[in-house]
């Protein structure tokens, strides 16, 4: 086969227009799965085969199966939106696909095609298109491809055997009552990643890493945990699932890529976008003391975190150990809700498509 074949084999038993419509109508998170998924094997000597689209279904996993041992394991996250003329596009798959290259590498995994990556995504995209909800209201289809080693045994190397799939569930708004401001605690001991570690791939280790202080996060009253540099705990690296941006007036600064962190798509996007929009937009090293003393003083106007899921979030109060501080009187910023509008017309379609991101099915 060519990589990019696809044998579609569909559900002959779907769900009904009525069952997925009331599925549609509330969707939340990650709670629902469309009606198929695709696969595709990788085996040492033989490469990838055997891609297929097929009803989705559980996985039957021998208990020595070493990702359940040794966590070889990557994934993504990307979204699907409906367009005003009822069509679909995926926003920046390419983009997803060499992340997921990234992150292969890094975890000692064979690199998935990038086309192969994309064919994929609309393989199921294609088939399961009655799961993307209508235009308007910000609800998507995310998408979840992932990777991980499917060889059984104990013995701690890279694996000779992998399965990629590619599974969909649709997303209700991110903030149905209207954008509200996350508050954040601030991690100043447990750290997510470290210099030469697995930080910047998208990899389960780094979210299990971060699960602990999320839950004290969340006994504190806060929404997410910032996480700082593990070497001197002074830099602001990012969220548990989000990238940071801070709004200095016309300057918006989000910290630079230093291996430890995630090269959010959004972040990047929102690079060039700040930019389009007359902003000069910088990649930086940001201190927890900025972070303090320039709230304080009146010149950081605004903070806000970026990623698939919620796209932009305003950052409201900001916890730590040290004290507490509070950006924009705790209401969503005006850069910000600019910034959120400008990306999120181009996602869904309201307006043009300077950077050719949106890929339509
Ligand atoms: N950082 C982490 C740790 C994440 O899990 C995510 C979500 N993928 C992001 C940042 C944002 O990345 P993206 O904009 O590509 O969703």
């Amino acid at each position: 086969m060519t990589t990019t074949t696809i044998e579609l084999k569909p559900s002959s038993n779907p769900l009904s227009d009525a069952e997925r419509e009331a599925i549609l109508a509330n969707p939340g998170f990650g709670r629902h799965f469309t009606d198929h998924m695709v696969t595709i094997k990788w085996t040492e000597g033989r490469g990838w085969h055997d891609a297929q689209l097929t009803p989705y279904a559980p996985l039957s996993m021998d208990p020595a199966n070493m990702t359940l041992h040794y966590a070889q394991e990557i994934f993504e996250g990307l979204k699907a939106y409906r367009r005003p003329d009822g069509s679909v596009a995926t926003f920046r798959p390419d983009a997803n696909a060499e992340r997921f290259q990234v992150s292969a590498r890094r975890l000692a995994m064979p690199e998935l095609p990038v086309e192969t990556f994309i064919a994929a995504c609309d393989a199921l995209v294609q088939q399961d298109k009655a799961w993307v909800p209508a235009h308007g209201g910000e609800a998507s289809l995310y998408l979840r491809p992932f990777m991980f080693a499917n060889e059984v045994g104990l013995g701690v190397r890279p694996a000779n055997e992998y399965l990629f799939i590619v599974i969909a569930s649709p997303a209700g708004p991110y903030f149905p009552g209207g954008v509200k401001p996350v508050s954040i605690w601030l991690s100043e001991d447990r750290v997510r990643a470290v210099p030469g570690g697995i930080g910047f791939a998208k990899t389960g280790g780094n979210y299990a890493a971060s699960l602990l202080a999320q839950a004290e996060a969340a006994a504190k009253g806060c929404d997410q945990v910032a996480y700082l540099d593990a070497v001197e705990h002074k830099w602001v690296e990012e969220l548990g699932g989000m990238n940071l941006y801070f709004v200095y007036g016309d300057k918006i600064v989000t910290p630079e890529l230093t291996g430890s962190l995630l090269a959010g798509i959004t972040r990047d996007s929102l690079l060039k976008l700040a930019r389009d929009l007359g902003y000069e937009a910088v990649e930086d090293r940001v201190s927890i003391d900025d972070w303090k003393r320039d709230t304080e003083n009146g010149t950081l106007h605004e903070v806000f975190a970026c990623g698939t899921a919620a796209v932009i979030t305003p950052v409201g109060t900001v916890k730590s150990a040290h004290g507490e501080w509070s950006q924009a009187n705790g209401e969503p910023g005006k850069v910000t809700m600019e910034l959120r509008k400008a990306l999120l017309d181009i996602q869904t379609g309201a307006a043009e498509d300077p950077h050719a991101w949106m890929h339509t099915l």
